[in-house]
């Protein structure tokens, strides 16, 4: 036990940065998993040819790497001079196949459990990440060690709860008969959470079966009435990104009279019907009138500022995902939260989950995960080769990266894929023991995103013109277009800014020929053309607003080029920007509206995959 503790300091002290203030002593329980920590990266390169040999031999005899002419070899030169780099499309033949039932041993060895619904899209649907019974342990080894990290920075996270909003969502089945689900969902319905021993590190507000209730309203009614009858013990506020703790904050601000009813009377709203659901709440629900008057006298005031401190005030950070598309919402978040510091602790995906954060209570901006080399096999693309294409020979490997570059991650998953670009950006900002550290740079090709949500250029344009078609019996094109996701209201929405050419004589210069409803209807029809995780986050999530056309002035995006040019752009390589977030560009579109028209109603949008391409 002497030696363990010994061990177990030493290794708090590896992972706490010479920054860091008072030490925190290593709990016991902890040491185990801070080792783990140590050993994973101090070799990396040593832990990463063992991995690869694996998934190459438990996946020997598929026809993937069959085809490819590996012939059952398990080491690293083989597998670069055989295995190709492979895109979503290049797979979807074979994804296709195991989704219609073929059980043969296609890309993995070992059969293929379920499917798990990527935001990304192809062909404007999700993509369909094949995954395996094991994976789940891979998963869930990489969650057991967030609370060890964060317990040497933020003692005593044990002595209380953590509110945080957790959600399923709606769920098919392919052809062949296997689930396909978001990978959240296909872990909290898992045995691996529904069953998990007892955790004083992890101990939800959230009754678990708030959490698997499929009915957003419902889910998350019950997860917020149950954070605020236990306001006191709560010590971190929580979703999995920012988007959705925003999305919580937007459901108090429109529900808390009778959230606020509830808590006086013990009494939950029949509104939420879902019997297990209404069970678990009851045995927590209690006639509270003076929680009730708390309630009411923080939001009833009008003023949201520091919301979630004043309600949970021993909140001691945010558990939430700042980084990528998120950090737009961290002044909305800081403004609520009253500057509490935000934790990004772990970076992963529907392919595979990547890795951690060593320093989770860093500033957002300084955000860097560790990779853990026993999650895949990690391969990066340096970004001038990716950007003319990319080969599979400038590969280079998780040991050799070198500081300060940025590459695009390639992955060789246990569940079958390989060399598989996942279309994420990262730049190397340090090292852990031997282990390279990761800045999330950006999605490639995200041009507009919301919430899980990413648009592309092509899929923008695309809208427009599936959009603009309604204008030609009225004479109209839109001769220029850009765009903005709007995140200053919650849920956030897409702007798109129109500038129109009016072919009619009669046409008045700001574009009125064009009536408000077949605007609106256009506002409507873009949303129709858009992927189907944008058209769900508006119907079934209600996590983007409608979106909205701002019709400016006839010569906007001439100024807007004059613009660019006085500050430096070259006249002869300028290109309008499909999508804006410069505070003054965006000042100088705004002032030149003439119109703006919304969405008058929700796409369309159904749960199944679309099989028809
Ligand atoms: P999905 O395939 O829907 O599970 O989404 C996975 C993607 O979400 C990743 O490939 C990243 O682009 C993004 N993502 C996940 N974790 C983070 C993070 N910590 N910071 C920034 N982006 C993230």
């Amino acid at each position: 036990m002497a030696v363990m503790a010994e061990v177990s300091t030493t290794t708090g002290a590896a992972l706490r940065s010479p920054a860091s203030p008072a030490p925190a002593p290593v709990k016991e329980g902890d040491a185990d998993k801070l080792r783990f920590i140590e050993e994973m990266t101090s070799d990396v390169d040593a832990v990463q040819e063992r991995v690869l040999a694996e998934i190459l031999a438990r996946n020997a005899d598929t026809e993937y790497l069959t085809n490819c002419g590996l012939a059952g070899a398990t080491d690293r030169a083989t597998f670069r001079a055989k295995v190709p780099m492979a895109t979503y499309e290049d797979l979807q033949p074979y994804i296709r196949r195991i989704a219609d039932g073929d059980r043969s041993p296609i890309l993995s060895g070992h059969p293929v459990s379920e499917f798990l619904t990527s935001s990304g899209t192809s062909a404007g649907e999700r993509k369909l990440m094949p995954t395996i019974e094991d994976e789940l342990n891979r998963r869930q080894l990489l969650y057991s060690l967030q609370m060890p990290v964060m317990n040497l920075y933020v003692p005593g996270m044990d002595k209380g709860k953590a509110l945080h909003f957790l959600f399923v969502k709606s769920e098919t089945r392919t052809p062949g008969g296997l689930a396909a689900r978001p990978v959240l969902t296909s872990y909290y319905k898992s045995n691996h959470f529904k069953n998990r021993p007892f955790d004083a590190y992890n101990n939800y507000t959230s009754p678990t079966a708030a959490i698997l209730c499929a009915d957003a309203f419902q889910s998350m009614y019950a997860q917020m009435v149950c954070g605020l009858v236990q306001r006191h013990d709560v010590l971190r506020v929580g979703a999995v990104f920012a988007s959705g703790l925003l999305r919580a904050i937007r459901f108090l601000q429109l529900n808390w009279e009778q959230l606020a009813a509830d808590v006086e009377t013990g009494a939950l709203t029949p509104r939420v019907t879902d019997p297990s659901v209404r069970e678990a709440v009851a045995g927590i629900l209690r006639p509270d009138p003076e929680l009730a008057a708390v309630i009411r006298a923080e939001c009833s005031s009008g003023d949201w500022a520091g919301i979630i401190t004043r309600i949970w005030p021993s909140t001691k950070y945010l558990d939430v995902i700042v980084t990528g598309a998120m950090a737009q919402y961290i002044p909305t978040l800081k403004y609520y939260s009253g500057g509490l510091p935000m934790a990004c602790t772990m970076y992963a995906s529907s392919e595979c989950y990547f890795g951690l954060n060593l320093r989770p209570m860093c500033d957002p901006s300084e955000v860097s995960y560790t990779l853990m080399p026993n999650m895949c096999y990690f391969e990066f693309l340096p970004m001038d080769a990716a950007a003319s294409g990319g080969d599979a020979s400038q590969l280079v490997d998780l040991a050799r990266v070198e500081l300060g570059r940025e590459y695009e991650l390639v992955i060789s998953t246990y569940a079958g894929l390989n060399r598989y670009r996942v279309g994420d950006v990262l730049q190397v900002t340090g090292f852990h023991n031997s282990a390279p550290q990761f800045r999330f740079v950006r999605r490639k090709n995200v041009l507009l995103s919301i919430e899980s949500d990413k648009t592309d250029e092509a899929e923008l344009q695309r809208a427009v013109e599936r959009a603009s078609a309604l204008l030609r019996p009225h004479g109209a094109t839109v001769v220029e277009y850009t765009s903005q996701a709007y995140t200053k209201s919650i849920p956030g929405h897409y702007v798109i800014y129109w500038e129109l050419l009016l072919a009619k004589i009669s046409a008045s210069a700001d574009g009125e020929a064009v009536d408000r409803e077949t605007l609106d209807q256009c506002c409507l029809q873009m949303e129709e053309a858009l992927n189907s995780v944008y058209r769900q986050s508006r119907v079934a999530d209600g996590s983007i607003g409608p979106l909205e056309i701002r019709v400016v002035r006839p010569g906007t995006f001439e100024e807007l080029m004059d613009y660019a040019i006085s500050r430096g752009a070259s006249i002869n390589q300028y290109k309008v920007p499909r999508c804006v977030t410069f505070p003054p560009i965006i000042e100088l579109l705004d002032s030149r509206v003439v119109s703006s028209h919304f969405s008058p109603a929700l796409p369309h949008w159904t749960p199944g995959q679309r099989n028809d391409d």
